[in-house]
């Protein structure tokens, strides 16, 4: 074997070894590959720690939107988490692609350079690498608790003026829920008392200005 052979050869193996994400020009992300292993009738998923390095979330948020949406029971150890039944890999990355989708990847730009904040009572998701803003949009089943939210004539609620609408009024969006509020600017956040509620439509007034 020649000298040069040789080079390419350990060119080559030393490239390989290096990680996706830290070739120069690769912009790809991506979440590492679920690692699970089983103990009789447990599961313990063994790179859980990794992944929310990754995915930059409160890992006690993403486990309990994961249990709650495969209705399983599990608890995190460490850097590791151990589900009381036998998941399957796939059945897990469904659930953690959908956790992704729906509070990690912007929206706007669909990188993942994002955080989570909270505006009158929604929770959004700011993007790093674009600037936008957007309400999380729960899929039915994945968060019943935050999704069963019902609004009804009389209540009172924190808003944050989001839009405004052709006729002029503020819109404001809680979970399914579109507000109008009549003469509030775009960018407010205000106290409202809801007068009517069709559908998803919701029709309330200013009553106050919302503490800070
Ligand atoms: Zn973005």
């Amino acid at each position: 074997m020649s000298d040069e052979l040789d080079y390419d050869n350990l060119l080559a193996r030393a490239y390989s070894n290096i990680p996706e994400e830290d070739r120069i020009g690769d912009v790809r992300w991506a979440v590492p590959v679920i690692d699970l292993m089983y103990e009789g009738r447990t599961t313990v998923w063994k790179n859980f720690g990794d992944i929310m390095d990754t995915i930059r979330r409160d890992p006690v948020h993403v486990l309990g939107q994961i249990l709650r949406s495969m209705g399983s029971a599990g608890s995190q150890e460490g850097r590791r988490v151990v589900f009381k039944s036998v998941i399957t890999a796939d059945k897990l990355k469904e659930k953690l692609d959908e956790y992704v989708t729906t509070y990690v990847i912007c929206g706007e730009c669909g990188k993942p350079d994002t955080h989570l904040v909270k505006e009158s009572r929604t929770q959004v998701i700011a993007c790093e690498a674009c600037g936008a803003k957007r309400p999380v949009k729960v899929k039915k089943g994945l968060t019943a608790k935050e999704a069963r939210t019902v609004i009804n004539v009389g209540d009172e609620l924190d808003v944050f003026i989001q839009d405004v609408g052709r006729m002029g009024d503020g819109l404001a969006k809680i979970e399914r829920y579109t507000i109008y509020v009549p003469g509030v600017a775009k960018g407010a956040k205000v106290k409202i008392k809801v007068e009517k509620v069709s559908g998803d439509l919701v029709i309330g007034h200013m009553v106050g200005k919302r503490p800070v």
